[in-house]
């Protein structure tokens, strides 16, 4: 690592006290001096580290320096869209009105935030063709779930109880099976025909009486997209169901294709990959769902409403905003109004780049993927050989059978500074690597992945182990990394001998 910290991280700030070491100064005590109470109410050892302040500075910001993070390294993370989130997009959240307000305050004292938000819900509807928005849920995948209850509730209003499948492309990311059996539907796996796209031919064999509706992704999670859609929105809704889309990979499609148009009914966004909010470490997320007029009347609580509807905000002061209720609601998805700060980010983040802003990100997501596909198709077995929209989804079968394998390529590019592509993802590619540039990365750097990538296939061939053992200069090497997710260690203990 070029910046090594002067001090041992690898020990524990804890194992770094010296007696009588201090890093802070305490004001002078201005409350009566009062007894400690009992012994017996008292713990024997309450463990702090004596340090100094710079030992802390120090300590922490190395710490925060041994990850990868979108601000230090490429991070072509596949599907995950880890773009660079502009800076101005957190200024703007930390504005004391928009950081400070509480979801409880009436409305009356909240107009400023109501506004954003009926401007964001307006944009989001724009934007994908589907008008009516709800941003009360919290994830893509709570997004989905929502859509699935929608759909549930849609076909039950009606009165129609046949409808328990839901059809899934097999390509699908794991979440859409699980969203649609937690809202109670069987899932029905749809095979992608030869070219990446939905089979017509397996869904013309589940378009039926009993079909609810299918979930689609588009672009696809091949990064494809999918030139039968039209017609395989109209199969399922000749057959009586709806379409649901997967708008995870809307950075595809910005300003340039919308959902609705197409025959979707409805689609979730997942803000915190297009539309810019730092995420990876879990969380926060927010993930609308945008539908069209069938569904509006069952979208989750609350939505934001304005006295003079249309009026997509701003143009006059007397417009009042309010929390409501949709008529034939689900319910809350969520205690309050969504995550209100990547909600501000977005918005944000939308009004910085502007319509032709959105169509640019559209276009250059979609051109430095195709670079990166054309840069690496001699080197790795490219399984779908199409122009792909904004990822590229390479198999390394080639390098698989030379003896190492996608998940050591992924470790070894860590030695050459990047973080790993998507690995084993989709699915139905062996070997998957997921490879998303993202529209903010520059020529050089795509160019020096490309050359990485290369590099790596030379590797493999020429001194396998050094690939096999990969990574060599990151500060741990190979993680228990299900463990590291499930129990996580982080607290000091005691050692106990
Ligand atoms: C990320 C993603 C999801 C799930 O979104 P979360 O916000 O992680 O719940 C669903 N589908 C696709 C294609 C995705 O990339």
């Amino acid at each position: 690592m070029a910046n090594r910290p002067t001090r041992d991280t690898s020990r524990l700030l804890m194992d770094q006290s010296v007696p009588g070491r201090v890093g802070v100064v305490l004001p002078e005590s201005d409350v009566p001096f009062q007894q400690l109470p009992d012994g017996s109410l008292l713990r024997a050892e309450l463990d702090l580290p004596e340090v100094s302040e710079p030992e802390v500075v120090n300590y922490f910001t190395a710490l925060s320096q041994l990850n990868f993070s979108i601000d230090t390294n490429f991070y072509p993370l596949g599907s995950c869209t880890m773009k660079y989130n502009p800076k101005i997009n957190d200024e703007v959240a930390f504005l004391p009105g928009f950081a400070g307000i509480h979801p409880l305050q009436p409305a009356e004292q909240s107009q400023g935030a109501l506004e954003l938000l009926y401007r964001l819900q307006g944009f989001l509807g724009e934007i994908t063709g589907l008008n009516a928005v709800s941003l009360a849920t919290l994830a893509g995948a709570h997004g989905e779930f929502a859509g699935m209850l929608m759909i549930r509730a849609y076909h039950l209003a009606k009165g129609d109880t046949a409808r328990r499948k839901v059809a899934i492309p097999d390509s699908a990311h794991g979440t859409n099976p699980a969203s649609a059996a937690m809202a109670g539907f069987e899932v029905v796996e749809l095979a992608s025909d030869e070219n990446g796209n939905v089979d017509m031919e397996a869904l013309q064999e589940v378009a039926g009486p009993d079909l609810a509706g299918v979930m689609i992704t588009l672009p696809s999670t091949l990064g494809l997209f999918d030139t039968n859609i039209v017609d395989v929105c109209a199969v399922v809704h000749e057959a009586g169901g709806l379409v649901y889309g997967d708008g995870a990979n809307m950075n595809a499609l910005l300003g340039r294709v919308k959902l609705g148009e197409l025959g979707f009914d409805v689609a979730h966004l997942n803000l915190h990959k297009t539309f810019s909010t730092p995420h990876g470490g879990g969380g926060p997320g927010a993930g609308p769902v945008c539908v069209g007029d069938t569904l509006a009347p069952f979208l989750p609580a609350p939505v934001v409403v304005s006295d003079i509807p249309g009026n997509n905000g701003g143009t006059d002061d007397n417009t009042t905003y309010a929390l409501a209720e949709p008529e034939n609601t689900i319910g809350k998805m969520s205690g309050f109004h969504g995550n209100f700060g990547v909600l501000v980010r977005a918005y944000t983040y939308i009004r910085t780049l502007g319509a032709d802003g959105m169509r640019e990100i559209s276009g250059n997501a979609v051109l430095n993927a195709n670079y990166v596909m054309q840069g690496l198709k001699d080197a790795y077995h490219l399984p779908y050989d199409r122009t792909c929209m904004h990822e590229a989804v390479f198999s390394a079968d080639w390098q698989k059978s030379r003896g190492v394998s996608g998940l050591e390529i992924a470790k070894r590019l860590l030695d050459y500074g990047f973080h790993s592509p998507t690995l084993y993802f989709p699915m139905i590619v062996p070997e998957a690597l997921m490879i998303e540039p993202t529209e903010s990365e520059t020529l050089e750097t795509l160019d020096s992945f490309i050359q990485a990538m290369r590099d790596i296939d030379r590797e493999v061939t020429e001194n396998p182990d050094l690939v096999r053992h990969a990574p060599h200069t990151t500060p741990v090497s190979r993680l228990d990394e299900a463990t590291a997710a499930r129990q996580p260690d982080l607290r000091w203990k005691r050692q106990t001998s």
